[in-house]
């Protein structure tokens, strides 16, 4: 029950929260009610710094008046209009913006509602150019364990985390998947990109060589692995697996939910470690998190070659009634000028070393057993709990909240990815504060 002066609501129990143990919460809960650029406020009325940009997808901070105003100035237009067969002018002005800012090949944009969303058209567009090729035999989805590629069929199917695939039986067939590239035992605390572990791109070569390549349409990674923990591609790795679905007429997929919208100091993770895939996904910081729309950028090779049937024929029998939304457009065309004139994605770039600095000083501390960082995201690796896994990030989480700061857990891993307008005294306060958390934790 809510205290005196608290203005949660009494009732808890009707809605049933993602990716929660809502029992627990529903004990404990904890409410955000207000936010400002890097602070939440709760329901109690105190301040808790975001170090998490939400859920990674705040990248210029809350309560951005630009994009407040771009969303009130259209609901107040054009409320609503369908992308089927008609058009509105925001969707292609944030198409072709986002291709101005997409790395060079890219051409053309596909627009969905989500993450998850982006992955799925991402996967069918794959294999529908397959066949659209004449290739129709390529069915084959690669992906990779420990990746997170949202939550709908075709993403728990290629991702790799256990246990969002396990409670669900049935998942789609012909799908393998690479080895993943934590190697605790020979990249630890490491800054940046890990030395060792290129080679396991050539697990690529296995499965071609088990399957045949002719058999394979599509190889999904995330450049940079966050839901899992913050996993960096090895040295050499991406290019690797970049040269492999080349040589075997693969296309590779660069899910860049996360990593998309300034997160490792560049547009894209494509850009950042130079290494182009034929399809990107993106969601999250397109609308700065503030209403949902996701993207699939795709080149000019894979889009032209649907673009060959009569022209008044559906070229991709694929969409969603609210595919390019007006207000989710006008939030994206409003999110991308804020990057743009704050400089944000060059901002993260220059704070990557302070943040570096920062989270690997808490190296020696109680139960620390990791530190990786890249750009402004970042994680801490707590040793778990015998027979308890995930409780100790889990009180850890806890007691963060409890003292002002908002980081993320998964599995043993506490995980950060901050706004990035952040200060260097809000780096400070984050870490100075999850430093004191772990000393004071079990
Ligand atoms: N792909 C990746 C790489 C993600 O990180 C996420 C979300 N964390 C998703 C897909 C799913 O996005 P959504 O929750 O918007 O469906």
């Amino acid at each position: 029950m809510a205290m005196d002066g608290d203005t949660r609501p009494n009732d808890l129990s009707a809605f049933w929260m993602p990716f929660t143990a809502n029992r627990q919460f529903k004990k404990e809960p904890r409410m955000f009610v207000s936010a400002d650029r890097m602070h939440y406020r709760t329901s109690d009325g105190r301040a808790v710094l975001d170090g998490t940009a939400g859920l990674w997808c705040c990248n210029a901070g809350h309560n951005r008046p630009k994009i407040v105003e771009a969303i009130q100035k259209q609901v107040a237009e054009l409320d609503y209009a369908p992308a089927f067969q008609m058009g509105h002018p925001k969707a292609f002005e944030l198409a072709t913006k986002l291709v101005d800012m997409a790395p060079e090949p890219f051409e053309h944009v596909f627009f969905t509602n989500s993450g998850s969303e982006s992955v799925e058209t991402a996967l069918k567009i794959a294999l529908a150019y397959h066949r659209a090729k004449g290739q129709g035999e390529r069915t084959r989805l690669i992906g990779r364990e420990r990746g997170y590629h949202g939550v709908n069929f075709g993403g728990i199917s290629v991702g790799g985390i256990v246990t969002n695939r396990k409670m669900f039986g049935t998942l789609l067939n012909g799908v393998d998947h690479l080895p993943h590239t934590h190697l605790p035992d020979r990249n630890r605390f490491v800054r940046g990109q890990p030395e060792h572990g290129a080679e396991l791109a050539d697990e690529l070569e296995r499965i071609v060589a088990l399957h045949g390549g002719e058999t394979i349409a599509a190889v999904i990674v995330e450049p940079m692995a966050g839901s899992t923990g913050v996993l960096l591609p090895p040295k050499g790795y991406l290019k690797r697996l970049r040269d492999i679905c080349t040589k075997h007429g693969i296309l590779l997929i660069f899910d860049e939910v996360i990593t998309g919208f300034g997160r490792l100091g560049s547009s894209f993770a494509a850009e950042h470690y130079g290494v182009m895939p034929d399809l990107i996904t993106c969601a999250k910081g397109l609308t700065n998190g503030v209403i949902p729309m996701g993207a699939v950028l795709a080149t000019k090779e894979i889009h032209d070659a649907f673009m060959n049937g009569p022209e008044h024929v559906i070229e991709l029998f694929h969409g969603y009634t609210y595919s390019g939304n007006p207000i989710a457009a006008a939030a994206g065309l409003a999110t991308l000028e804020t990057y743009a004139e704050e400089g944000l994605f060059a901002r993260a770039a220059g704070l990557a070393d302070y943040w570096a600095d920062a989270l690997h000083s808490l190296k020696g501390l109680p139960h620390v057993v990791d530190i990786r960082n890249e750009g402004l995201i970042g994680a801490v690796e707590l040793e778990p709990i015998e027979g308890a896994p995930t409780k100790r990030a889990f009180s850890a989480f806890l007691k963060a909240y409890d003292k002002g700061i908002l980081v993320r857990t998964t599995g043993d891993i506490i995980a950060m990815s901050p706004p990035l307008i952040i200060e260097k005294e809000h780096i400070d306060t984050l870490v100075g504060t999850l430093a004191d958390v772990l000393r004071q934790i079990d």
